[in-house]
């Protein structure tokens, strides 16, 4: 056992691997990645023996592929983010009626804000809806603590459990005691049942199972200690040293409290807003010893197991309280659920929060908001102006832009350029797709038209030729996508004759997601090596007549290619092949001569990169070396030859069989 500082994700890893988990699998999204990079450097490093972990080609992969090993007795470990349980999600409904054998434990890790995610949907109401069980830790030490129990009381009631944590408790870091080796716990493998099949019949008998289970899961939950009640009382003495530090810490017990500080006011919190809450009552303790305010007592409940919904501990918590405010990020979850208790017991409390607009209705919660909302909730004289409590300087805004020598930057040029030089019948539609590609819609780019969901923009582009078969739809998607979401998309195009063009930028990783490998790239998660599976012969295999491949930073022949596919009658593709710019050394920066300029700014107008800007006293672009790669795009660009790349040819030569780039 050593004490090691670890973040959120790490530790989530050493909690699953100390848990005896044996099989792990997922997809990689912000914020839940790391959690399986932790466990592969693990596995790696033979501090986890007997464990096997990868990347699954998408979360459904994931999740049947689990499905299988916890139906063979073995602990296992899902992850993704919030949107991968979308597609997870077919394989999760069903599984929870089948039950499961081996403890499973799905880390679902959710992005208020959003910070990186398409939607701010909560995985709490994906469990009620799934009818699985969920937890949500207000700290990385309370998630593992949590992720242990998880597998717990998956192995008691046979059925997947989540673990739900936010962005900030997966990304905060903290210092943790973690096993320094672990070994996963043997599995009996798997025993032929007829209750692994599912068919209707035994799917009304399982459904019955659930309904079972869940009050007595929710009974286990009111008697556990993630649903912790505290009576937090307040040093009641106005003259108080005004200068004691904000560290005074609230008084809190889960004892009876002295009779003259019998709260009745309730404060409710979630996941990391707990943590905020707890913050928050120290800064308005110490505001009210300023200001000589007394403050009453406040009883304080975290729901940590929001399903099933632990309502024996609630009820226990409202008791003699006339008004509850209640703290989560994203959905009002326990908000419904404490009006719902509230209508069951007719207990007297009125429930604040987001449906009465007192607290934050989307995005982060923050200490601060917090405070505000509790001084307004408690009625109290207090104000937190001028407190400086975080730092006012605003921090400039910085729009999202691809990479410099990004070349998807290149690839997106190319087909704009091949569609305006076939005049006005090849209007174009361009249909974007998850992915650091998605910021091909900022200008001057601007070649994401619609994006929706992972693998989208392939069918997309079909919906728009069908209704308007004169507009060229061009499908844009990426290699690690593609794999995941994009091949049914093309099956469907080439079975319903779509005219649509589809072009692959193919930079040999999982670039937006930390460069995890993908089964193009031929390496897996623990760096074993398999046979790279190809974009060219799955196209092929799905029955694309027209494939072309190009390099993006080569303009001439990245436009031709563009042109030649666009112009096929049919579905056609482009594979624009040139690896990210993190899996490469960076090549001399571009070179400018002034003299060879005319000013035409196409240079700085056109591209996009964030090393080019423009001079505007002297009229020419400025070239930051210290983020220039020499891709050569702009060079390519100049007509004129004022910009040139001294090693252009060996960077953009570069061929890109994703195994290499990604070896590389
Ligand atoms: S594209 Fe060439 S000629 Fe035009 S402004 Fe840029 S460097 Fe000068
Ligand atoms: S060579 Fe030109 S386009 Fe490429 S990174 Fe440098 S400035 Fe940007």
């Amino acid at each position: 056992m050593s004490k090691t500082f670890l973040m959120g994700n790490e530790a989530f890893a050493h909690a699953a691997l100390e848990a005896g988990v044996k099989v792990c699998a997922g997809y990689p999204g912000t914020p839940s990645s790391e959690v399986l990079e932790t466990i592969a450097k693990a596995h790696a490093q033979g501090k986890a023996e007997g464990v096997h972990v990868e990347w699954s080609t998408n979360e459904k992969a994931a999740l049947e592929m689990l499905a299988g090993a916890a139906y063979s007795g073995a602990r296992t470990l899902f992850t993704c983010k919030q949107v991968g349980l979308n597609v997870a999600s077919d394989a999760l409904m069903s599984l929870n009626y089948v039950g499961v054998e081996g403890g499973t434990v799905l880390f679902v890790a959710d992005d208020p804000g959003p910070i990186s995610s398409q939607t701010e949907q909560d995985t709490r109401r994906f469990a009620s809806f799934a009818k699985v069980p969920v937890f949500d830790p207000a700290t990385p030490e309370q998630g593992c603590a949590m992720i242990k129990t998880a597998y717990d009381v998956s192995e008691r009631y046979h059925t997947p459990v989540i673990v739900r944590p936010t962005t900030r408790v997966c990304h905060a870091s903290t210092f943790i005691d973690i096993e320094d080796t672990t070994q996963a716990k043997p599995a009996k493998g798997f025993e032929k049942d007829s209750k692994w099949v599912i068919f209707p019949k035994r799917s009304f008998e399982a459904h019955g199972e659930i309904n079972d289970r869940l009050p007595k899961i929710a009974a286990d939950f009111s008697a556990c200690e993630f649903n912790p009640i505290e009576v937090v009382s307040f040093g009641q003495d106005a003259e108080a040293d005004s200068t004691a530090s904000r560290d005074v810490p609230v008084q809190v017990s889960a004892q009876e409290p002295a009779s003259d500080q019998v709260p009745t006011i309730g404060v409710v919190a979630g996941g990391i807003s707990y943590a905020y809450v707890r913050e928050a009552l120290r800064i308005i303790e110490q505001l009210a010893r300023e200001a000589h305010v007394a403050l009453s007592a406040v009883k304080l409940m975290q729901v940590g197991t929001p399903y099933p919904f632990p309502a024996q501990r609630a009820e226990e918590f409202v008791q003699g309280l006339e008004a509850i405010m209640v703290f989560e990020e994203l959905d009002h979850v326990l908000e419904d659920e404490f009006l719902k208790l509230a209508g069951q017991i007719h207990a007297p409390y009125t429930v604040h929060g987001k449906l009465t607009g007192e607290t934050t209705a989307r995005g982060e919660n923050t200490t601060d908001d917090i405070a505000a909302q509790l001084i307004a909730f408690m009625q109290l004289p207090l104000s937190l102006e001028g407190r400086g409590m975080v730092a006012q300087t605003p921090i400039p805004a910085r729009p999202p832009v691809l990479c410099a020598g990004c070349p998807h930057r290149g690839s997106f040029i190319a087909v704009k350029n091949a569609l305006a030089a076939m005049g006005k019948k090849h209007e174009g539609v361009y249909c974007g797709d998850i992915g650091c590609y998605t910021l091909g819609n900022a200008k001057p780019l601007s070649t994401v038209d619609t994006c929706l969901c992972m693998g989208a923009g392939i069918t997309i582009a079909q919906g728009i030729t069908a209704v308007d078969p004169n507009r060229k739809a061009v499908a844009f998607v990426g290699d690690s996508t593609f794999f995941a979401s994009g091949m049914t998309g093309v099956a469907n195009a080439v079975y319903n004759g779509h005219d649509i063009t589809l072009v692959v930028l193919d930079n040999a990783t999982t670039a937006m997601t930390g460069s995890q490998p993908h089964p193009g790239t031929g390496v897996t998660l623990v760096g074993e090596h398999r046979k790279p599976l190809s974009i060219d012969a799955v196209l092929q295999a799905l029955g694309v007549e027209k494939i072309i491949h190009a390099n993006p930073l080569k303009a001439h022949d990245a436009i031709e290619a563009a042109r030649e596919a666009i112009g096929f009658e049919g579905p056609s593709a482009v594979i624009y092949e040139s690896p990210c710019t993190a899996l490469i050394a960076p090549q001399a920066p571009v070179e400018f001569d002034e003299d060879a300029c005319t000013h035409c700014t196409k240079c700085v107008s056109r591209l996009g990169c964030p090393a080019l800007s423009w001079d505007r006293e002297n009229r020419h672009p400025l070239i930051d070396t210290s983020l220039c790669t020499g891709c050569g795009l702009c060079a390519e660009l100049c007509s004129d030859g004022a910009l040139a790349c001294p090693t252009q040819a060996d960077s953009t030569d570069q061929s890109c069989p994703s195994s290499n780039a990604q070896e590389a």
